[in-house]
């Protein structure tokens, strides 16, 4: 197999090979559109240059013999005149990597060729910037130094000649650059830097490779869930200039709005610029209208490019041209990063155009990000007026949150549990940590095509970019709004909707639901194979659970209904010995309960609730010993008896566990203390029979959690049994009660044949399940090491957010398949976290469970999820990025 091959001599369909820019350039090179020539050097390569270290040595001769078919395809020549070659070196994985990942522009310079360009071109100006250029990002992304030095070259520059931008600067003073730069280079890196335009090439294509390695495209792997096996291709091509004179410019533009996902086209356009430019914010846009006005036959031509490349990968594409001397070029092609609203709607308009069918609607919306669509908004009557700046709506959604000014300390504080906002001049790849931990983010330059916005639309978080009015100093740590200076810790309140910013809290709304969203989940719904129940403790809850199209509750846990003013009657309940005031506990507990699941069913009517029984780990019910000694304390001092308290704390003694989690848990106390089941099962039965007699239809399963021997659930079982036919006795009324246990124990999982046979269903607490299988405890773990675990890449992922498929994922398969072996008609579900997971989910849909059970926020995603499942895994087969 080739080690590259030439944007003409393929149809661009390997992405596993090309990686999406290279295929993307291929593509469109054989759609026939105005592609600067090039070619790609395969993930192959980058693949093989991690294995051994070294990149293979017969790579170089393939890259000589391609400059020299680009050479003669161009008329032009690399290293020398009369036209001199300058190259991109781009990098571009399977998989889009906004800003991830390295590149090196106008490459082939030198002090002789610089003077050739300039004759070339008669125009000084853009000779010593393009040098300036390729030596900055020569240095920073192949020679590895300090990219600030250089910046800081320019802040000193632009700051004397008194401009604003770069592009101000004379060729007198870039010319002063370059010369600048150079003495950096030679004082950073000596001899290092080579004049050879060949030598320059193989510095970056290393480089490139290399780069798929950094600190930051590893996080953003991360993140993103994508391997570190791909590797990345190498982009080798002709560099087109959009600083060549006013009329040249370079541009972003997307095929829809992805903010909205309206049919609108947008872009924006900086004229004699090249590169990053126009994503760096530091100028303002022009937008596609005005692009117009200068360039009338580009923009016509670039309006029917789009439409065609929409057509063709049927899908929103965001793409990269650049003008020179008004000739049009296309400098890559990807699927457009949109916002949640903007995907649903794009799908769905999609379908309606005919463009795509339904199932692959379903693949192109992330099931992760509807929960954003019902992110909170500034609340109407709030005064605009009173905002202190306006930005750029970059992503949508409303948080308040603290003032932080640097990534490091954003990661800081929200490892504290603080809710932050990163605030920045603008945001690079760097930032990429901080950006994960801050739950907003504002910049005061840039557009929606900035790395701030895009980023923080993958991320899903509400982002303002542009807000000019904020004038940030990190080193400062001040930035000033209006009249204000804001300090990190300060409270503001960003809106990331509408792009505006206010300081201190304000009033913010959840907001309405989009019509789209109903036709897309309809579509998800009749795919879909699992069915999708909540976990929902409270008739609130479970109402919203039932609008966002829950089948049902798949977890009520009742320990919940005896937390806060109930607490004291469950107290006297455990720690009384006075069998009287046990039973008026007892009495007063189960006309509680009896109301909580009627309206629980009620809200569910004709659905299945299942109620699982008490499972408290114990000291959460019972007083702390060291506040009862305090308090005796005190009545000690205060000359007063302390008998009952004495009581008190010597019943808690003898209930004291060293591990709660590990002790008098679930079916062990309802073995333990009788009674407490029994009223349980006795407020159910009762809940259930008045709502048959108030003519509704309720489906009522019992949950026994813990269980670890089967002979647990046969004694729990027969309490539950009498009691339904004492009920059934006393009313008349026929009880059809499932009765079922927790799947939470490994020991349960190994012996699921032998439980199957006495439950009625099985359903998997895999939070509980993980913690066992791992023998950890997810509190003390992720405060301790999780996290070291997975930066150190002990752990790949965090089994608490996705089902671990080898060891816990294991132990549900065993039990799944013993489990029906013995009761063919026994039903699976899994309740925990993970039923709102993706990935969790696609696991127990190939498990073929009936269904998961997730909370409310997070019932939509998974409904569309188990629709993705049940598709496989089509949607990367057709993606463009
Ligand atoms: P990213 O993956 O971050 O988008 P790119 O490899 O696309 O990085 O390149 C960075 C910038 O350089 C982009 O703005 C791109 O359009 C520009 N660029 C890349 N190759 C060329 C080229 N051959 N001529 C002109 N500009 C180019
Ligand atoms: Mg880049
Ligand atoms: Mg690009």
């Amino acid at each position: 197999m080739a080690d590259l091959y030439d944007f003409s001599a393929t149809d661009g369909s390997d992405k596993d090979l090309l990686g999406g820019k290279g295929a993307g350039l291929a593509r469109m090179t054989s759609l026939g559109l105005p592609v600067p020539p090039g070619f790609t050097i395969t993930t192959e390569v980058c693949r093989a240059t991690m294995a051994s270290g070294d990149i293979p040595a017969d790579l170089w001769p393939e890259v000589d013999a391609a400059v020299a078919r680009l050479e003669e395809q161009t008329g032009r020549t690399f290293g020398s005149g009369p036209v001199p070659i300058l190259l991109s070196v781009r990098s571009g994985a399977k998989f889009s990597m906004p800003g991830m990942m390295d590149t090196v522009l106008n490459l082939g310079i030198n002090e002789g060729i610089v003077k050739t360009l300039i004759e070339w071109s008669g125009d000084p100006h853009f000779g010593w910037d393009a040098n300036r250029r390729f030596l900055q990002m020569y240095g920073d992304v192949v020679l590895g130094i300090e990219a600030t030095l250089f910046q800081d070259v320019l802040t000193e520059m632009r700051a004397t000649r008194g401009v604003d931008d770069d592009s101000e600067l004379t060729s007198d003073d870039l010319e002063e650059t370059t010369r600048r730069f150079r003495a950096i280079i030679e004082r950073e890196r000596p001899g290092q830097l080579p004049d050879d335009p060949m030598q320059q090439l193989r510095g970056a294509i290393t480089a490139v490779f290399k780069s798929w390695n950094t600190k930051r495209a590893i996080a953003y792997r991360r993140i993103h869930g994508i391997s570190d096996d791909l590797g990345t291709a190498a982009n080798v091509q002709m560099m087109v200039f959009g600083d060549l004179g006013d009329d040249s410019g370079t541009g972003v533009c997307f095929t829809r709005d992805p903010a909205t996902g309206s049919k609108t086209l947008y872009g924006d356009y900086l004229p004699r610029a090249q590169g990053e430019d126009v994503v760096a914010g530091r100028r303002n846009t022009l937008t596609l209208d005005e692009l117009a006005g200068l360039h009338p036959e580009c923009h016509r031509q670039l309006i029917e490019i789009m439409d065609g490349l929409e057509t063709h990968y049927r899908d929103m594409c965001d793409i990269e041209f650049t003008i020179e001397k008004d000739v049009l070029y296309i400098l890559q092609t990807r699927a457009g990063k949109r916002t949640a609203a903007a995907a649903v709607r794009l799908a769905v308009a999609m379908v309606h155009e005919g463009l795509i069918d339904e199932k692959t609607a379903v693949t192109r919306v992330a099931p992760a990000a509807l929960e954003q669509l019902h992110r909170p908004r500034i609340a109407d009557h709030v005064d605009i007026g009173s905002a202190v700046a306006s930005g750029v709506a970059a992503s949508p959604g409303a948080a308040t949150g603290k003032v932080v000014f640097t990534s490091d300390s954003a990661v800081a504080r929200a490892r504290e549990g603080e809710k932050v906002i990163l605030v920045r001049p603008e945001t690079t790849p760097d930032d990429i940590h901080g950006m994960a931990a801050a739950i907003g983010i504002l910049t005061s330059q840039g557009g929606k095509t900035s790395h701030a916005a895009v980023v923080a639309r993958g991320m899903g978080k509400p982002a303002i970019t542009g807000a000019a009015a904020i004038l940030v100093d990190v080193d400062a740590g001040v930035a000033r709004a209006k009249n204000d200076d804001l300090r990190e810790g300060d409270v503001i309140t960003i809106d990331g909707t509408s792009g505006l910013v206010f300081l201190g809290e304000v009033d913010v709304v959840e907001p309405e639901s989009i019509p789209e969203l109903q036709e897309l989940l309809t579509w998800a719904d009749q795919i879909r194979k699992l069915e999708v129940r909540a976990n929902a403790d409270t008739a609130e809850d479970a109402a919203f659970a039932r609008a966002r199209g829950a089948a049902g509750i798949g977890l009520a846990r009742t320990e919940h209904m005896f937390l806060g003013e109930r607490l004291a009657i469950v107290q006297s309940l455990i720690l009384s010995s006075d069998p009287e005031q046990r039973q008026k506990a007892l009495n007063d507990l189960e006309q509680q309960q009896i109301g909580d699941f009627e309206s629980l069913l009620e809200a569910m009517d004709g659905l299945p609730v299942v109620i699982r029984l008490l499972d408290p780990p114990l000291h959460e019910f019972l007083p702390s010993r060291l506040e009862l000694e305090h308090e005796m304390l005190g009545r000690v001092r205060a000359g007063r008896p302390i008998d009952d308290l004495q009581a008190m704390s010597d019943q808690v003694a003898r209930w004291e566990e060293d591990n709660p989690m590990l002790g008098l848990r679930g079916v062990r106390l309802g073995l333990m203390v009788k009674d407490l089941y029994r009223m349980q099962a006795r407020a159910a039965t009762t809940a259930l029979t008045r709502r048959i007699q108030a003519g509704a239809a309720p489906h009522l399963e019992i949950m026994i959690p813990l269980v670890a021997v089967a002979e647990e659930l046969i004694q729990m079982r027969d309490v539950i049994e009498e009691e339904i036919a004492r009920a059934t006795e006393g009313s008349g009324v026929e009880l059809d009660i499932d009765i079922g246990t927790m799947i939470e124990l490994p020991r349960a999982a190994l012996t699921a044949g032998e439980i199957a046979r006495v439950a009625d269903f099985f359903s998997f607490g895999t939070n509980d399940l993980t913690q066992m299988t791992y023998g950890l405890s997810r509190d003390d773990a992720e405060g301790l090491f999780l996290r070291d675990y997975l930066e150190q890449g002990i752990l790949s992922s965090d089994p608490f957010q996705s089902i671990d498929r080898d060891g816990v994922g294991r132990l549900i398969r065993v039990a799944t398949k013993e489990g029906r072996e013995a009761n063919p008609d026994l039903i699976v579900g899994l309740c925990g976290e993970h039923g709102g997971d993706p990935e969790s989910i696609a696991f127990v849909h190939d498990l073929g469970l009936d269904y998961v059970s997730c909370s409310p926020p997070r019932i939509e995603g998974a409904r569309l999820a188990a629709a993705q499942a049940a598709l496989g895994d089509m949607e990367s087969a057709q993606r463009v990025d």
